[in-house]
């Protein structure tokens, strides 16, 4: 059997694409949202659906721990959960912001924190991050938002120079606009028909079929080849 695939955000958009490509193609998948029900629905071959806050680092750590129990050692981390909650700092709720850093960051932490000393000892495994192009520049509206996912950009570059005398790969994903329910959560009404009449004018976001071509083209890769970072977009989108 292909080793363990992990999988965060599988519930929906970009994780539940890749978690429905791995499952195809013959991996055992941990699927990892809150929410059981649409991970289960998925009815994926070899798969174990857990309901889990990826904040919280006992949770996943016993998500991951039962996956390993019944499908052998994580080989493939994807951490995809994410939340997007665009508004102006100066109305904004300050429990938004805290909850895009408990998901954003705290949340690409905690199953990092469960498998890489292992992975380390064991000299294999690879860690992919969703970030986004707001992890490399700003954007209106974003500024928590692009907070995050600079993070999650320098925390994964970081890690990977200190553990690049393993074989465990640390590669950033950073797409521009995808077309997924993410942006259904900002609770600006006008912040998110702006956003919606600009992905307009770019003839709407990327397919997230996209998105999992780019992280099997990385998963994919002999071992000793570290795709470090792909930025993709659409053609049309100018920032
Ligand atoms: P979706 O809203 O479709 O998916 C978000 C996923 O994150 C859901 O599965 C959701 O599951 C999960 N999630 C949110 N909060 C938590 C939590 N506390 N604990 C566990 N899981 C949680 O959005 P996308 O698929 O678009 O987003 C996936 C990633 O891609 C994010 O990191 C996002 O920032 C990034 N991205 C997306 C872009 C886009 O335009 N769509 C562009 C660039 C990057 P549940 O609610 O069931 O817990």
């Amino acid at each position: 059997m292909k080793k363990l695939v992990v999988i965060t955000g599988a519930s929906s958009g970009i994780g539940k694409s890749i978690a429905e490509s791995f499952s195809k193609n013959g991996y055992p998948v941990l699927l990892l949202a809150r929410r059981a029900n649409l991970m289960e629905e998925m009815n994926l071959e070899n798969s174990m659906c857990k309901s889990v806050d990826v904040s919280d680092l006992e949770s996943v750590k016993k998500a991951i721990k039962e996956g390993e129990e019944k499908f052998g050692k994580v080989d493939l981390l994807i951490n995809c959960a994410g939340v997007m909650l665009l508004g102006d700092s100066k109305n904004q709720d300050f429990a938004e912001w805290n909850n895009m850093i408990d998901v954003n960051i705290k949340g690409i932490l905690t199953g990092t924190n469960v498998v890489l000393k292992d992975m380390v000892e064991r000299n294999e495994g690879t860690i992919i991050n969703i970030s986004s192009i707001a992890g490399r520049k700003t954007f209106d509206n974003h500024a928590v938002y692009c907070g995050t996912k600079y993070a999650v950009h320098a925390i994964t570059e970081s890690i990977r120079k200190e553990v690049s005398n393993s074989s465990v790969r640390m590669i950033t994903i950073a797409p521009g606009v995808v077309e997924t329910p993410l942006l259904s959560h900002t609770s600006d009404e006008g912040i998110k028909g702006d956003y919606n009449t600009w992905k307009e004018t770019i003839e709407g976001g990327l397919d997230t079929k996209r998105i999992v071509e780019c992280v099997e083209f990385a998963y994919n890769m002999p071992q000793d080849v570290c795709v470090r970072e792909i930025v993709i977009a659409k053609t049309k989108q100018e920032d």
